[in-house]
């Protein structure tokens, strides 16, 4: 009799966020990632409910990156009793433990806001978990060497392979029995500028792919240009120019955009501020992990240089009093918070400044309010005139397009016994299926919430 395997999709099926797979075969129970639910309340709610599974009963987790939609829901389930090995490569437990600790930090300080503005439904208002349960997680986080396979036990092996998402990111590859099973993890663009591109599986039988952009292609546009543009018009009327950035890997390329730039002659000397803690903390780790990207010493330490990096509030304030035109890079991403709200309370209803949106802004955001071009926006609590010009770029994504995931498929030799869709809105995921029939005459499913599969070994 052949034996099964059974997956149960606990995150990211049918939607993005939420990464969380949990394999039971051959009497262990392996779970790999472990991410938060984001975006809409209906899914942050569901980083509430209790683990569907026993978290005592799952031997380990391994890691595809340290962003929070894979990693975010690490301390609830060491704090439910997980205590076991969380395994990823260095710089991916590097990265998650500037995330998690960020997170709890937001949480414990949104709980003591409702509780004090007495906004919450839930008496008192509690946070998913607090910097001392993050503390008891890292305890358990050790490292794995990408690359390299891994015996987990007789009949299971594994090895983490580079896949050019954000730094020290990884797909999965498990030898199972006699099958190979594929978790994709993010998968990267081939020509980012500071990473390498993504190595491809060669064989699949079971095949866990994300397809984030499984809809569509990013625009052919060059970023320089934009940046250049928005830096000369910013000179020209001496005033600010405005970046709000992503802490983990946006913030370093577009360091590294303006640096170029600047080495190339291309743009006037003007300041640029770096004001990110935690961006800062990720630019560290791009220092400590020097083989996981394109950067060599020499560049690395000359891109710094170009930059001045804020590290403390009182900094923030000399930096808006001061009147030379300037350019700031700060978070959040999507302006929902961080120290660029700070800049925007002071210059958004001036003119002379340029707000430039460099990424995704979802639904809901501030990102997005100022994108559409609203009249007003509001920042703790006080209405502001959107005077400032907006501008955006739309090609930095970490994420592969279509092309991209479809093109991650080319080296795998056999045809995957099955193909299962996940982290994707239902459309990206059912316009991938279609590509992925078409090119290589596959079929993809895509599978639901909670859903649990058995498939043969
Ligand atoms: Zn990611």
């Amino acid at each position: 009799m052949s034996e099964e395997a059974k997956i149960h999709f606990l995150g990211a099926a049918g939607t993005v966020t939420g990464s969380k797979f949990l394999l039971e075969v051959f009497g262990k129970n392996i779970l790999i990632d472990c991410g938060m639910f984001q975006g809409l309340k209906e899914l942050r709610e569901l980083n509430w409910q209790k683990f569907p599974f026993p978290p005592a009963k799952i031997d380990l987790v391994l890691l595809t990156h340290g962003h929070l939609d894979h990693t975010g829901a690490l301390p609830r389930l060491v704090k439910e009793g997980f205590k076991g090995e969380i395994r990823g490569t260095s710089p991916t437990l590097a990265i998650a433990g500037i995330i998690l600790t960020d997170s709890a930090k937001i949480q414990q300080e949104d709980a003591e806001r409702a509780n004090s503005e007495h906004f919450s439904v839930h008496d008192p208002a509690l946070p998913l978990y607090n910097e001392d349960d993050v503390a008891k997680t890292l305890k358990l986080f050790s490292t794995v060497k990408p690359l390299e396979w891994i015996t987990f036990s007789e009949q299971i092996k594994y090895r983490l392979i580079p896949n050019g998402h954000i730094l020290g990111s990884t797909y999965i590859e498990l030898k199972i029995g006699k099958k190979n099973f594929i978790f994709s993890g993010d998968i990267g663009q081939k020509n980012d500028s500071l990473l390498k591109p993504p190595q491809k599986p060669e064989r699949a039988d079971y095949l866990f792919l994300e397809s984030t952009y499984g809809d569509r292609l990013h625009p052919q546009e060059e970023t320089d240009k934009i940046l250049k543009q928005a830096i000369e018009s910013t000179l020209e009327q001496q005033g600010i120019l405005i970046i709000p950035s992503f802490a983990v890997e946006r913030l370093q390329t577009l360091m590294y955009e303006i640096y170029k730039l600047h080495k190339e002659n291309k743009i006037p000397p003007i300041p640029v501020y770096i004001d990110s803690p935690m961006g800062n903390e990720v630019l560290k780790t791009f220092s400590r992990f020097m083989s996981w990207h394109k950067l060599s010493h020499e560049e690395f330490r000359e891109m710094k240089k170009r930059f001045r990096i804020i590290t403390n509030y009182r900094d923030t304030w000399k930096t808006i009093e001061d009147p030379q035109p300037k350019v700031v890079i700060a978070g959040s991403g999507m302006v929902t918070g961080g120290r660029v709200l700070t800049y925007l309370r002071f210059f958004i209803e001036n003119p002379s400044t340029t707000i430039l949106l460099a990424g995704y802004q979802a639904e809901g955001t501030r990102g997005r309010q100022i994108q559409e071009g609203l009249s007003e926006v509001k920042i703790f609590g006080k209405y502001y005139r959107l005077k400032a010009a907006v501008k955006s770029i739309n090609s930095l994504s970490a994420h592969a397009d279509q092309e991209g995931l479809l093109e991650w498929l080319d080296e795998i030799k056999n045809s995957p016994q099955r193909i299962f869709l996940i982290h994707g809105e239902k459309g990206a995921s059912d316009y991938l299926r279609v590509k992925i029939r078409d090119r290589y005459g596959w079929r993809a499913e895509i599978p639901h919430l909670n859903q649990v599969v058995n498939v043969e070994i």
